[in-house]
């Protein structure tokens, strides 16, 4: 009820529930008006024209799926690759804590591997240090799954970004983590 009207936003999902961007309550509204998007939540704030009063909208579903231009940017970094593989070391499935993990190069640094979401994993140290300078498969050591960018946004990114993100919008956020 306190949040001031300016700081409402809305989260944006493609019909696949995918999140796509954070648009402005104005935004939103005409959206909505334009029968675009179907409203999953609200938020508790109300706008107040002279005659009338109407919720705004917290999350915001489009109704017909939209094919993005180029796929979402995902800022490649140490956390945001721990996200993606959900704190797992991608060797021996032990879930850890960001302090105690690693990054680990899938074809080794020393042999031209590159630093990117395809190439860099998360690793407990013990699994870093016993796969050294092979590969995967050299090491015996199989990944979990196939390393790539990650098509979600990351809740931090968000907040990283200086948005605020509200409770309603975690759920939606996280599921597209999976
Ligand atoms: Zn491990």
């Amino acid at each position: 009820m306190s949040q001031p009207l300016f700081s409402v936003r809305a989260l944006l999902l493609n019909s696949s529930y995918e999140p796509m961007r954070v648009v402005s309550w104005q935004k939103a509204l005409v959206l909505w008006f334009q029968g675009k998007v179907e409203i999953l939540e609200y938020h508790t704030v109300f706008a107040r024209s002279v005659s009338a009063s109407f919720k705004l909208p917290s999350v915001l579903r489009l109704k017909s799926y939209v094919r993005s231009r180029a796929k979402t940017h995902i800022r490649f970094c140490r956390e945001n690759v721990y996200i993606r593989d959900n704190y797992t070391c991608q060797y021996c499935a032990t879930r850890l804590s960001t302090k105690s993990l690693t990054l680990d190069h899938v074809l080794p640094v020393s042999r031209e591997g590159k630093k990117d979401w395809s190439n860099v994993v998360s690793a407990c140290r013990s699994c870093n240090q016993k796969k050294a300078n092979k590969t995967p498969s050299e090491a015996r050591m199989p990944l979990l799954k196939e390393p790539r960018m990650p098509n979600w946004l990351p809740l931090t990114e968000f907040e990283a970004g200086g948005v605020d993100v509200p409770q309603a919008w975690r759920q939606y956020l996280r599921s597209a983590q999976a």
